[in-house]
């Protein structure tokens, strides 16, 4: 049976609010600046303008998970998303895709399956978050219905109907990636030019 913690301080946390199957997309998981214009839905601009998904803080280099088993639909550029990957998986009796944005380096391409947990790419601040500093530093994280949808909320769900939770003023720390990492059962290597950086 996984445990799960808050982070920092490591308090364990409800796991009836993981799903089975479904993991978080960082280790630590925290709205940016705890701020409510940072989650899902028409919270900027005093509600006139809509945030497509979570941002979470992370800085550039920070790894990132796939949250289910499933099969990478999109690798690439996308305006002001900046480098993105898609996962398309099945939940609660729908295909919906996970996807990850301002990222530095993916890790998988178009057309592989990956299986939950495994290490996908780093967070970075391509696109519109280049001019990102400090604590500002996020991965944006949505779940939508379709690959790529238009402005607008329509299109993505709020991952809160995944995860139960917003993490808004607590932080969630999913171990089971760091565990994986620490067993090297199913950790993915990385090598570049023959070196293994892992
Ligand atoms: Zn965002």
């Amino acid at each position: 049976m996984t445990k799960y913690y808050r982070w920092p301080d490591r308090q364990l946390v409800e796991p009836l609010m993981h799903l089975p199957g479904i993991h978080w997309p960082l280790e630590a998981n925290t709205i940016r600046k705890n701020s409510l214009a940072n989650t899902f839905g028409m919270v900027r601009s005093g509600g006139q303008r809509a945030h497509q998904g979570w941002d979470l803080r992370a800085y550039p280099g920070t790894r990132c998970f796939a949250i289910a088993d499933g099969e990478i639909v999109f690798v690439g550029w996308r305006g002001d998303y900046g480098r993105i990957i898609s996962l398309q998986f099945r939940h609660g009796g729908r295909t919906l895709f996970a996807t990850y944005a301002h990222l530095s380096l993916p890790l998988v391409t178009t057309g592989e399956r990956v299986t939950a947990g495994h290490w996908i790419a780093l967070t970075g601040n391509t696109g519109n978050a280049e001019s990102m500093t400090g604590e500002d530093h996020h991965l944006h994280f949505e779940v939508r219905t379709i690959v790529h949808p238009g402005q607008g909320v329509a299109g993505r769900i709020d991952p809160r109907e995944i995860y139960g939770v917003v993490p808004l003023g607590a932080s969630y720390y999913d171990t089971r990636p760091a565990m994986a990492q620490q067993m090297g059962s199913k950790a993915p290597g990385l090598k570049i030019n023959g070196m293994n950086v892992l």
